[in-house]
Parts: C-alpha cells; sequence; structure tokens
C-alpha cells in the first residue's frame, strides 16, 4: 500500500473567528493539547487521514496582525516562517471583513500558500453583508471559500480546497500583493536588492518581505538578518536606516505607520470592491470626506471643479511666466544675432537651436504648475478618489478608472501623461493607455487650431476646435475598444484601486514629486528637441542654392540703393519715415528668398515629393512640410507655414490672410486640423513612448497607426465633404 503523503495545515485568523471550530470540524477529536514550545500559549495540533493524505493541523494562536507586538503574533509568525506548512488557512469572520483582511494582506505578504474561508457566512448574511468571493480571490489571487463553523457547513469543501492547494504546486503569485507608495518601493526595492546582493539563493526568508520588515524596523527580522549573513548584514543594515530615514524625512511619520496606513487604504480598496451591501457604520474623517467626494451625485462636479481649476491654474497662472520666458528666449536670440557674424552658424544657433528648444522651454511653467497639481492630488490621497469615480467611465474603453489621470493629463502635455501611465501595474492596460494617449489633443495643438479655425470658421470657431478634442476623445475609446478585442486582448485586470487615508501633504515631499518628475521632462525632452531641431533646420537650410543667395544679396543693395536716395533737405522725420519702410522692403524681401529657399531644400523636397499623399486630403505641400515639421513639437507648423506662405507681415493675420489666398477652404482646413490632431505625436512624446513601453516595435506601431488613421480620417472628412457639397 502507497504510503500517505504528508502535508502541514495551520490555521491563522483573528481571535474568535472560528479557528478552533474549523480545527475540531476538520480534526474531529484527535487532537493533541499543549503549549508552544517555551511559551504558555495554547498549542492545538491534529491528524486527519482525508483520501490519500495525512494531515497535521496546527491551530494557530488568535492575532490581528504579524507584527511583533504580541507573543501571539511573534508565535504565529515563526511557526509559518520557520516551519513552513504546506497550507496556511486563513479563518476570516466574514461579517467583520475588514479588521479580517489586515491579518490576510500580510499573509499575503509572505511566501506561502494561503487560502481564504469566509468563515461566520451566516452572519454576515444577518447583517446583510454580501461579500463577493470571486473578486475577492481574484484581487489577491488566493482561493475563497465560504464556511458556517458552528453548524459544520463546507469542512468537506476545505479540505479538498487544502488539498489542491497544496498539490497546484505553484509557489504564491509573485503580484497583487500590498503596494505601498512609490517612494517607499523605491526603498523596498533597493533593500531588497542589495539584500538579494548579499545574501544569495540561500537565505530563507523571502527577500521582499524581508525588506519590507526591515524599514519597519521589526526587531525580529533585523536580528534574523544579522543572523543569517553575519558581517554582510552592516550594509544591509546601514542602507535600512538610511532609507527609514529619507521616508520620515519626506513625510514626517515613521515608515512603520505609513506603511501600515497604505495597507488599511488598500484593505479599504478591497472592501469597497468586495463588499456590496454593507450596513456597517462608517466613522473615521477619511470616511466621512469620502461620503461628499465619492458620492454618486456630488463626487462628479466636485471632481470637475477640481479639473477646471487645474487647467485654469496651469494655463492662466501659467501664462506670466511663460511670456517672461518667451522675452527671454527672444533677447537671446537677438543677442546672439548681433553677437555672432550673420551666416551659417547665426542660423543654426539662432533659428535652430534656440528656437527650437525655446519652444519647449516656455512650457515649462505649464508644466510645473500642472505637476504641481497632481502631486497635490497624490499626496493629500484625492487621486485615488478620482481614479474610483472615473472608473465605470474608463471601462468603456476597457480600462480601469487609474488610466483616466494619463488621459486627463494628455490634454496638457503628452509626455509626463504618458510617463503616469506608469502607475499601471498590467502591462496590457499599460500599452493600451500609451496608445491611445496621443489623442488627447495636448495644448501645442491648441495654438495650430486657433489659427487654422480662426481663419476659416471666423465666430464658429470655437465650437470647430471643441468638434476636433471631441474627435479625438471617440476616436480613443474606438481604438482603445479595437486594441482590447485584439492586440491587446484580455478583460480589465482586476485590480484594488487603494483608498488611503487623506492627509496634509508636506510641502517638501509636494516639492521633491513636481521636481522629480519636470526634471526629467527636462532633462529628455531638452535632448530631444535639441537634435530634432538641428536636424529640421539642416533639412530646410541645405542644399544651399549659391544663385539664391547672391540674387538674394543683389536685390537687397538694389533696395538699398534705391532707399539711399533722398531728398536734400529732408525733415529728420521724413528720413525716418524712409528708414522704415527701407527695413519693411528688406524684411519682406528677406521673408521672399526665405520661402525660395526652403522650396529648394531637402525639406521642400520632401515635401513635394509626398504632394500626391497629401492631395486627397486637401492638404498642398506647403501644409506637408509643414506637418513634417511638426514632428519635432506641434507648434512648429505654425511657423513652418509662416516661413513657406510668403507673408505680407509677420503676424498671425497676415499668415491667416495667406492661407486663405492659397485655395485652402474652411473643408480643408479642418481636414488638416484633425489629421495635426491624429498623426504621429511630436519628437518627444515619441520618446517617452520608446521609454515607457521600452520596446521599438510598439513605438514604431503607434507612430504607423495613428499616421495612417490621420490620414483616413482627413480623407473621409475631405472626400466626404466634398460629397456632400461642402467645399
Ligand atoms: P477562535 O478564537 O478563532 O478559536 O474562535 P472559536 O472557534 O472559539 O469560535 C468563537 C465563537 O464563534 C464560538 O462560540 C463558535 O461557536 C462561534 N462560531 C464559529 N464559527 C461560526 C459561524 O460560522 N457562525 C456563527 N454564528 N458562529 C460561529
Ligand atoms: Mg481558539
Amino acid at each position: 500500500m502507497a504510503s500517505l503523503k504528508k502535508l502541514t495545515i495551520a490555521l491563522a485568523g483573528n481571535p474568535n473567528s472560528g479557528k478552533t471550530t474549523t480545527f475540531n470540524n476538520i480534526t474531529g477529536t484527535r487532537q493533541k493539547v499543549g503549549n508552544w514550545p517555551g511559551v504558555t500559549v495554547e498549542k492545538k495540533e491534529g491528524h486527519v487521514r482525508f483520501g490519500d493524505y495525512d494531515l497535521t493541523v496546527v491551530d494557530l494562536p488568535g492575532t490581528y496582525s504579524l507584527t511583533t507586538f504580541s507573543i501571539e503574533e511573534i508565535v504565529a509568525r515563526n511557526f509559518i516562517l520557520e516551519n513552513k506548512p504546506d497550507v496556511v488557512v486563513d479563518i476570516i469572520d466574514s461579517s467583520n471583513l475588514e479588521r479580517s483582511l489586515y491579518l490576510a494582506t500580510q499573509l499575503r505578504e509572505l511566501d506561502t500558500q494561503v487560502l481564504f474561508v469566509l468563515n461566520m457566512a451566516d452572519l454576515a448574511k444577518d447583517k446583510g453583508i454580501v461579500i463577493d468571493a470571486d473578486m475577492l480571490s481574484s484581487l489577491l489571487e488566493v482561493p475563497v471559500i465560504f464556511t458556517v463553523g458552528n453548524r459544520n457547513e463546507g469542512t468537506p469543501d476545505l479540505l479538498k480546497n487544502i488539498i489542491s492547494v497544496a498539490e497546484s504546486g505553484k509557489g504564491p503569485p509573485a503580484e497583487r500583493r500590498v503596494r505601498y507608495s512609490q517612494d517607499i518601493e523605491k526603498s523596498i526595492a533597493v533593500v531588497r536588492n542589495l539584500l538579494q546582493e548579499h545574501a544569495g539563493e540561500g537565505f530563507p526568508y523571502n527577500p521582499r518581505w524581508t525588506a519590507i520588515k526591515l524599514i519597519e524596523a521589526d526587531e525580529v527580522v533585523t536580528q534574523l538578518v544579522s543572523k543569517e549573513l553575519g558581517l554582510n548584514a552592516a550594509p544591509i543594515l546601514d542602507e535600512t536606516t538610511r532609507q527609514r530615514n529619507k521616508i520620515s524625512n519626506l513625510f514626517d511619520d515613521e515608515p512603520e505607520i505609513l506603511m501600515t496606513e497604505q495597507r488599511y487604504g488598500f484593505i479599504a480598496g478591497i472592501v469597497r470592491e468586495v463588499v456590496k451591501r454593507s450596513s456597517i457604520k462608517r466613522v473615521d474623517v477619511s470616511r466621512n470626506i469620502d461620503l461628499v467626494l465619492t458620492n454618486r451625485v456630488l463626487g462628479f462636479p466636485i471632481f470637475f471643479f477640481f479639473i477646471w481649476a487645474m487647467f485654469q491654474l496651469t494655463f492662466t497662472l501659467g501664462a506670466y511666466p511663460q511670456t517672461w520666458i518667451e522675452r527671454g528666449v527672444e533677447l537671446t536670440s537677438m543677442g546672439m544675432t548681433q553677437i555672432l557674424p550673420s551666416g551659417l552658424i547665426q542660423d543654426l544657433i539662432v533659428n535652430g537651436i534656440i528656437a527650437g528648444v525655446g519652444s519647449v522651454l516656455i512650457f515649462l511653467p505649464n508644466i510645473l504648475i500642472l505637476f504641481f497639481c497632481i502631486a497635490l492630488f497624490e499626496d493629500t490621497g484625492y487621486m485615488a478618489r478620482a481614479a474610483f469615480l472615473m472608473d465605470k467611465v474608463m471601462h468603456l474603453v476597457g480600462l480601469h478608472g487609474k488610466s483616466f489621470i494619463p488621459m486627463l493629463m494628455g490634454f496638457g502635455c503628452n509626455v509626463p501623461a504618458i510617463m503616469a501611465a506608469r502607475t499601471l501595474e498590467n502591462e496590457k492596460d499599460r500599452i493600451l493607455t500609451i496608445l491611445i494617449n496621443p489623442f488627447m489633443s495636448c495644448s501645442a495643438r491648441l495654438p495650430v487650431y486657433v489659427l487654422l479655425a480662426g481663419a476659416f470658421f471666423a465666430e464658429k470657431a470655437g465650437t470647430v476646435i471643441f468638434s476636433i478634442y471631441l474627435l479625438g476623445i471617440v476616436l480613443a475609446i474606438v481604438m482603445g475598444r479595437i486594441f482590447r478585442n485584439t492586440l491587446l486582448k484580455g478583460s480589465v485586470a482586476p485590480f484594488v484601486m487603494e483608498l488611503p487615508p487623506y492627509r496634509v501633504p508636506m510641502a517638501k515631499s509636494l516639492m521633491i514629486h513636481m521636481w522629480d518628475r519636470s526634471k526629467l521632462f527636462l532633462k529628455k525632452m531638452g535632448g530631444v528637441i535639441l537634435v530634432g531641431s538641428i536636424i529640421i533646420w539642416a533639412l530646410s537650410t541645405f542644399p544651399q542654392n549659391e544663385t539664391l543667395v547672391r540674387q538674394h544679396e543683389i536685390e537687397k543693395r538694389q533696395v538699398q540703393t534705391t532707399f539711399a536716395v533722398r531728398k536734400p533737405n529732408a525733415s529728420q522725420q521724413a528720413i525716418n519715415v524712409r528708414m522704415m519702410e527701407q527695413d519693411k522692403a528688406l524684411a519682406a524681401l528677406d521673408r521672399k528668398y526665405l520661402a525660395m529657399a526652403k522650396e529648394e531644400s531637402y525639406l521642400g523636397g520632401i515635401g513635394k515629393f509626398f504632394a500626391p499623399v497629401f492631395a486627397p486630403i486637401g492638404i498642398d505641400w506647403k501644409g506637408g512640410v509643414a506637418l513634417f515639421t511638426g514632428f519635432v513639437a506641434k507648434e512648429i507648423v505654425i511657423s513652418t507655414m509662416g516661413v513657406l506662405h510668403v507673408t505680407r507681415d509677420d503676424s498671425k493675420k497676415g499668415l491667416a490672410e495667406a492661407l486663405k489666398q492659397s485655395g485652402m477652404t474652411p473643408l480643408s482646413a479642418f481636414s488638416m486640423m484633425a489629421f495635426i490632431l491624429l498623426y504621429v505625436p511630436c519628437l518627444a512624446t515619441v520618446s517617452a513612448i520608446r521609454q515607457e513601453t521600452n520596446s521599438w516595435k510598439w513605438t514604431a506601431f503607434s507612430i504607423g497607426y495613428s499616421t495612417t488613421l490621420a490620414w483616413v480620417v482627413a480623407f473621409v472628412i475631405f472626400q466626404g465633404g466634398h460629397l456632400l457639397g461642402l467645399g
């Protein structure tokens, strides 16, 4: 006869959750009662045969947590750590789910197979509490079963599940444990990496858990690490101290308090997802605030007010420093024009580098303000509520509420928005969010719409621009759904929307979070924009046509000679007028030759080569060239068109006039706006996509599909409009 397979089962749970009852249900009367070695805490151990198995069942002392505050906690934790039972069964009082989940999530953090038993199912029912066990099971990746201990209901089911968990062979899942806030996760990662480096494979405890406990200053674990690693422990413990100080400095609280808070936030999120009807009285402050802020009726208006206020601040307040920087860029470029001898180098520095980098730099104030507001939302805990509110809306796209934040930020700038997608744990969700994000029309595209709509739609301009924004949102939803059903198949990953308690944010932490993001933006975009500007400049400057340059010189001199002829005794005023006229004439000449030079440049060549592609969507080669340069930054579309359409003067009005005379119609202008909305996002965004997807394949796909879509949509608009006789 085959020998019985031995399994050790530990029962854990809060006091009075029904552990002993369950223990008796499983083992019947075959039990041994004693004390745990060395301490006078009751120890019950029983054996039972179930099928081919010989089960050793251990009733652990009842605890609310797995810290080291009481002897019961130490005994329970040590048993799991040292004896490594095959399955830990967590007996949960269903009528008190929230309280029980604290221990449950801590068990989840340990490397042990866990099974949740929702005991007292009868009491929960009486209290009107309905628990979605499937949801709970998928959120924490733990099998969940219901029992009623005192009536011995569910015991066979429990035994069957214990065996299948033990036999499943797969370890506990790596994900879906409690996640802490970014700063704390960073510290955990640092300590954990160091631990793995020094301890190697032989280290008997889960490295993440050990790192967490070290950061929480858990005495027992600290001693364990010292004992296990001997001299190697010192650098780890030093680093732990450093990380602890960093966290306390940032938040003005002990790490263990913050982490406990965040665990409760995680649990509050689980309870919201899992408990469908609850009559439990809500008492604490955060809950009371939430009653208003996530209220079904009030929540949305309040949320939209905050968002409106954020954009208001970003653009209204940001406009002041923006004009200062603009002025600074202008002055620098004027200064450079004077200092440097005119020629290629001057042209490169002024029209290539300063103009290109300057066009990004002027957005810095807006970005700082936007990131400040976002840091404020995050640090107070409001962001989690916003995601919670938008969850249903985002399901339209096949995403959940957390993706809403990147989408929203996209209206400001897609670069930080795509970076914000980092907060999504699920890779498919992240890629999907990144793919549709550029359709959220960023603020750099707005000036182009303003120009085109202003020129061709007059008083209807506002409505037209709004319709472009709407088009972006609708297409994001449509494409999101398509991708979700094809390339990024899968249902919306279940996840816990953490609802951390509200906190008064610390100024220091706000500043750090704001600056961290802005720094990233500046560093990366500065580099990319610099290189891109130089390339576009080179493409639009070369090859140089010597004849054209010479002819420009000749005509220039002609103008100068004409104006040099003055009436013998002209008044000073008349001379001044004459000088001004000369300057005007020279500027017009410069513009004429600049336009001719651009037309003959590589960029002009590219534009003309692709003219057949742009023709069916109502865009001429000049528009095509402008769109190419728009790849560096979308607002550059305007300045390129300004150069190519020889305008009477440099003003926007002059350009609008020139565009109207160029044969553009309201229909082709609308088609062009749609194209600008959808086609390849700017260089900085593309580089952010590359960075965040960490894949050239997805980057290329993003560029390819958005540009194709842009063309198709513009084609439908332009040709469809024609058929309808609109232009
Ligand atoms: P322990 O402290 O976790 O060992 O909890 P016990 O097993 O001693 O149970 C505490 C009390 O809850 C006892 O009076 C049990 O009869 C009762 N109890 C256990 N399970 C259930 C259940 O599913 N429903 C109800 N109504 N009572 C239960
Ligand atoms: Mg008991």
